[in-house]
């Protein structure tokens, strides 16, 4: 039986999002509902980031551009990946870490953006990148690390900015 790993509804007990939207919810992703994932903006990243942010071990991303935006974000991973990662993270154990999710143009998690400021030296450990590089008008996006909820990945097109989540961003799978 599928759950919806955000809200916990499923097939047979759902009343909370026809509370919610005034309407049953359907499967937007194998465990994710539609009420919960359009209630979210989307944001995509580059691989390994989208998956590291996924196992919360990246609840920090960094952008040249400021949002208001606060509330759910789905992320997404890009089309493409980072190749040089490995030179620019922060992490002196990145041998051992869990090699992440690193499917491409797939929706992975759901995140509560709590906070968008300047980015910082201390925001070094849980941005994953290191801060020489990475400083000059910057933004750090802060994500609730507790609020991210890891969805089973479903292949979507994400879009620039910080888009909005709809059919039109799913994608069948190749
Ligand atoms: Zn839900
Ligand atoms: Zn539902």
């Amino acid at each position: 039986m599928a759950k919806c790993g955000v809200c916990g509804c499923t097939d047979y007990d759902c009343r909370q999002c026809v509370e919610k939207t005034g309407e049953p919810c359907w499967w937007f992703g194998p465990d994710l509902c539609s009420a919960c994932a359009m209630e979210c903006r989307g944001l995509t990243l580059w691989q390994p980031w989208a998956g590291f942010v996924a196992m919360k071990l990246k609840p920090v991303e960094t952008r040249f551009w400021y949002t208001r935006y606060r509330g759910p974000v789905l992320i997404c991973s890009a089309q493409k990946s980072d190749e040089d990662w490995v030179k620019v993270t922060s992490r002196p154990d990145v041998d051992d870490i869990q090699e992440p999710c690193c499917v491409l143009g797939h929706a992975l998690c759901v995140a509560n953006l709590v906070d968008c400021r300047a980015h910082e030296k201390r925001d070094e450990e849980l941005s994953m990148v290191r801060f020489e590089g990475y400083a000059a008008g910057r933004f750090s996006w802060v994500f609730d690390k507790k609020s991210i909820k890891p969805v089973m990945a479903f292949p979507v097109r994400g879009r620039q900015r910080l888009f909005r989540v709809n059919e039109s961003i799913l994608r069948k799978a190749e």
